[in-house]
């Protein structure tokens, strides 16, 4: 079959490019909502024995942007993934058609230095000196996402604290962490993945901003002791994903170093706040983190999944999966070599993720992204102060990020399943309606509207109308 690949390339990208402007013009429903069983039967065809042809690609191209979430619509509120910036789908494309897998230098050379110069751009935005006299380099990789990432860290974390090989020789006593009861459910799973069983992330109490504090860290300690686990370390989340709070990093530095804890910091959402002129205060202390994971999904505008993993002893990189695969790798008893990094990820074969991170920061610039992070997370608080304003919403919280949790509560309705559902109404009904895209959430146990602030195209007069479209939902719902 003659697939003539200029000729698609050219229309599909023509229709990409359609797509991406009439998105951020607002075009079209943000979701297009489809019944999951509908939708199920209406795409119920057999493949053909013979294939479609061209027509076929551009056909069904077409046909996925259309029932897709148009993440860069202003009206995009939604999940906490990245509005990709365009430019960078194109470098996806090229990663693509290349498929250089980077298990080994020879499937990825030039993508394995760009990993290292990303990996090493980001550890000196953290605040770890490459060149540091006091110890080790930094190092780190990237893989597939903040829950890889995390599981990364943490296997790190046990080699270097078990006091054993644990990889060689498995447990010889129960451990545990230290974490958030706000931290990401990615953190309890790599703990069980780990064989930890459900009492190795020991959840500890926040303060009535949902952050950790001394009080809780010291109470979860003795708790653990009590109960015969060896607490190995504490997880800080930056930030946490219900309401968007950061764990103050050096208190909870302060704890470790007391006791002799390992730091991880989950900032797969936050750690970008590292880049920041005006909030990077949200993040100070994270220096001092055994290692940091960091998602380029989310708040750097790149395409998913894209995490970077980073300890500021480097070492510690090669140590979450210390095992040999001599067929694989060019070792010579030293450990392997800095451009086999295929040994030091949960992947064997990996997309070459760090292409677009390597070509977008270089041309876009840094400031670029220290502007985009600052850009959403003033415009979040904006829109806490526009909801201050208003007699019928109330915020839950004030925002340390970029997310915000809040309710309608016309004529202070009773809290209550009553308003619970009401919020629930609202949600659906301004998300079929196609103008916005958000979503909820529970707090203890009360049900709240959720945005994230992800589109550097949405607009304080954009929150303005979501506002007034949640308020016009209501009357017709609650018959008031
Ligand atoms: C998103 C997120 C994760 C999970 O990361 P994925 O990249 O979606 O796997 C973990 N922790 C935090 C704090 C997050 O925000």
């Amino acid at each position: 079959m003659n697939m003539d690949f200029r000729s698609l390339a050219r229309t599909i990208a023509e229709t990409l490019a359609d797509h991406v402007d009439r998105a951020l013009d607002g075009a079209g429903p943000v979701l297009p909502a489809h019944d999951p069983d509908a939708l199920a039967a209406a795409w119920a065809d057999p493949f053909p024995a013979t294939g479609e042809g061209p027509a076929a690609i551009t056909e069904l191209v077409d046909a996925v942007l259309t029932h897709s979430n148009r993440l860069h619509h202003p009206g995009y509120v939604g999940h906490q993934v990245a509005v990709p910036i365009p430019a960078a789908a194109l470098v996806e494309a090229s990663n693509a058609l290349l498929n250089n897998g980077m298990a080994v230098y020879e499937m990825g050379q030039l993508q394995t230095v760009m990993e290292r110069r990303v990996v090493e751009w980001m550890a000196g935005r953290l605040g770890w000196d490459a060149d540091s006299k006091t110890g080790p380099a930094p190092d780190g990789v990237l893989t597939h996402g903040g829950s890889a990432g995390n599981l990364t860290a943490l296997l790190a974390m046990r080699q270097a604290a078990a006091g054993h090989d644990v990889w060689t020789d498995g447990h010889r006593e129960p451990l545990s962490i230290l974490v958030s009861e706000e931290a990401h459910y990615c953190i309890d799973r790599a703990v069980r993945i780990m064989g930890w069983g459900a009492r190795g992330a020991i959840p500890v109490r926040t303060d009535d901003r949902r952050r950790l504090d001394r009080a809780g860290l010291d109470a979860a300690l003795s708790a653990a002791r009590a109960d015969g686990r060896r607490v190995i370390g504490v997880v800080a989340s930056s930030c946490s994903t219900a309401i968007g709070s950061f764990d103050p990093i050096d208190i909870v530095a302060d704890f470790c170093e007391e006791h002799g804890l390992r730091l991880h910091v989950d900032g797969a959402h936050g750690a970008t706040w590292a880049l920041s002129r005006r909030h990077r205060g949200r993040v100070a202390g994270i220096e001092r983190a055994d290692s940091v994971v960091w998602d380029l999904h989310k708040m750097m505008g790149l395409p998913t999944l894209s995490t970077a993993v980073l300890f500021r002893d480097g070492r510690q990189s090669s140590e979450a999966f210390a095992q040999e695969a001599s067929y694989l790798f060019d070792g010579d008893g030293d450990g392997p070599p800095w451009w086999d990094i295929g040994h030091r990820t949960l992947e064997c074969s990996k997309r070459s993720m760090s292409v677009t991170a390597y070509v977008m920061l270089r041309a876009l610039g840094t400031d670029y992204f220290s502007e985009h992070v600052d850009r959403l997370a003033d415009r979040t608080i904006e829109f806490a102060a526009m909801i201050r304003e208003t007699a019928d919403f109330e915020a839950a919280h004030d925002p340390d990020a970029n997310i915000l949790c809040f309710r309608h509560r016309p004529g202070g309705l009773a809290k209550g399943e009553a308003l619970d559902e009401h919020q629930r109404r609202l949600r659906r009904t301004v998300v079929e309606s196609g103008a916005f895209y958000l979503v909820q959430t529970g707090l203890d146990g009360e049900t709240w509207l959720r945005v994230t602030i992800m589109n550097p195209a949405t607009t304080r007069e954009d929150l303005a109308r979501l506002l007034d479209a949640l308020r016009s939902a209501a009357p017709q719902i609650t018959g008031a």
